[in-house]
């Protein structure tokens, strides 16, 4: 993985060449820096700025792609004029009839009753899928939050009817359908003729890696990873924030 600003020449041509071109953000830990509680991951106001600007030239769109609730990214980042996707992508495809009978109900109201005694610990129902935040649970109960959890999911886990993943300091509960953000990307795009530019600091996030490879940029936020495949990677949000500022005076 390259550092992106040392390459800036080769891709700052690329994107110059290129008419129009299309960016996705992921939000937590890519926009804004991660904190302890989801509410406080408030966009910087130069940030929102820059983004602004970014949506007035005709040469570029902005979508985020949230693991958020549709209506809560939207709510984080209150700007006009940008496609948002919340739920990692789900949202945006509304895959109506596969959630229909999702058990995300049930499963929200078991993890609540066997997670609840636990100081710190949220569960967060999103509509489509579902989040265990444990950022402010002690680190020694943390071992124990996951135990609970797997053993509440095992049997939708065995019946393929939810899907588990883990990200920073939570773990998450999606219907069993086969669709992430790499998918709501490509369905964003469609056929249109851009140039498709993602910036993701996750695990879900290299899903949309991979959907974009050889035909955009997936930009990595957080370092150099080995068992991440990005085209390119920036160290943190302040990079982030740089590289739109930058792409201002393209
Ligand atoms: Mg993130």
């Amino acid at each position: 993985m390259r550092y992106l600003f040392d390459h800036w020449d080769k891709v700052s041509s690329k994107i110059k060449k290129s008419p129009r071109i299309f960016l996705f953000f992921d939000y937590d830990g890519t926009l804004t820096p991660i904190v302890s509680t989801p509410e406080k991951a408030k966009l910087p106001s130069k940030v929102k700025k820059s983004i602004k600007r970014l949506i007035k030239s005709p040469k570029f769109r902005v979508a985020i792609i949230s693991g958020r609730s549709l209506r809560d990214v939207k709510r984080m980042v209150g700007l006009k004029g940008i496609i948002y996707a919340g739920n990692h992508g789900l949202e945006i495809a509304k895959p109506r009839k596969a959630l229909k009978n999702s058990p995300l109900k049930t499963i929200c109201i078991a993890l609540k009753s066997g997670l609840g005694h636990i100081k710190g610990i949220r569960v967060e129902n999103k509509g489509c899928t579902l989040s265990v935040h444990f950022r402010l649970v002690r680190p020694k109960h943390r071992i124990l939050v996951k135990k609970i959890f797997y053993r509440t999911l095992r049997p939708y886990i065995c019946s393929k009817s939810a899907k588990v993943s883990s990200g920073k300091m939570v773990l998450e509960v999606r219907p069993a359908i086969d669709w992430h953000k790499g998918k709501a990307v490509l369905h964003i795009i469609k056929k249109k003729k851009t140039l498709p530019i993602y910036l993701g600091d996750d695990v879900t996030d290299i899903d949309a890696f991979r959907a974009i490879k050889g035909k955009g940029i997936s930009i990595f936020v957080g370092g150099p990873k080995k068992n991440i495949k990005a085209d390119y990677y920036l160290k943190d949000t302040f990079d982030v924030k740089k590289f739109i500022e930058r792409l201002l005076l393209l």
